[in-house]
């Protein structure tokens, strides 16, 4: 996938005039802190981390311009994210990783796939944070905050709906973030040969991550264009309702479009349809 940002300054939106309510914990506070996961501890050995408290959210990062930027941005989604889903007062912990050799050391080995550049885990969230392109570190990290507020909401969601909501809101909400600093987020996505497509019915059907990487990419893409092109047809205020019957209700995704939404079998094959024609042309955005 190709990330880039139009305009100029993509390195400007930094961290000039964050609040200074922010307060600083020592490296010593952090390890004695019995709430942090083993893997929490692990990460911020050493006394070259920062700590800041930001109140909503702890962060911890191996660069100080990083943890600002990624307190900032995560701000920004969790307002945004409180307008889509059930919101939640949990603290997060957000591990924001600059030294590409901390991220291979820490989290290769636990997450196991080599391409990963994100994780989360209960309430802790570990991101790697290229300085040189941050319009790729909002994406991830706005897609993490999605996958912590959906397990909070409803830990149980089918593989395909949790990354079809991360990709399609976290994509959003970093749009938004990068367009109030005066920049738009662009991705060209080549188009998906049709015999890689599989159907609503195996996409649905699946309840594991595929091992095979170019599975999984397909698994990720797929999901996010069918709630995507769900959104064009419904709009984002419905697919609010739709998130909040299938997280907080319980229901299956499909009784909710059925049931809520009065979809016939003849709408939910021009919605396959209409996901399959957008992968087909492939697009840029
Ligand atoms: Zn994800």
């Amino acid at each position: 996938m190709f990330w880039a940002v139009c305009g100029a300054a993509v390195c400007l939106a930094g961290w000039a005039g964050t609040p200074e309510r922010w307060s600083r914990i020592s490296s010593e506070d952090v390890q004695a802190d019995s709430g942090l996961s083993a893997l929490g501890h692990s990460v911020v050995k050493g006394d070259h981390w920062v700590h800041l408290d930001a109140g909503d959210f702890v962060g911890h990062s191996d660069l100080e311009s990083s943890v600002r930027e990624a307190l900032t941005q995560a701000q920004f989604f969790r307002r945004r994210l409180n307008n889509t889903l059930p919101s939640e007062e949990t603290r997060l912990q957000l591990f924001v990783i600059s030294d590409s050799r901390n991220w291979d050391k820490s989290l290769h080995s636990v997450d196991g796939r080599q391409d990963a550049l994100a994780a989360q885990y209960r309430d802790e969230i570990f991101v790697f944070w290229d300085t040189n392109n941050l319009a790729a570190d909002a994406v991830r990290l706005a897609h993490e905050l999605v996958h912590g507020r959906l397990q909070s909401c409803r830990p149980n969601l089918p593989v395909w709906l949790e990354e079809g909501l991360a990709g399609y809101l976290g994509w959003e909400m970093a749009s938004a973030y990068r367009h109030s600093r005066g920049q738009e987020l662009f991705r060209k996505l080549p188009p998906v040969s049709g015999r890689d497509i599989v159907s609503m019915q195996e996409l649905t059907a699946m309840t594991a991550y595929p091992d095979d990487p170019a599975l999984a990419r397909r698994l990720y893409r797929q999901s996010e264009e069918w709630i995507r092109q769900l959104a064009v047809r419904i709009g984002n205020d419905r697919l609010r309702e739709f998130v909040h019957a299938v997280c907080r209700e319980g229901m299956l995704w499909n009784d909710v479009l059925r049931d809520r939404f009065g979809y016939s079998d003849q709408d939910f094959s021009a919605l396959e349809d209409e996901v399959r024609e957008q992968l087909q042309g492939g697009r840029e955005r």
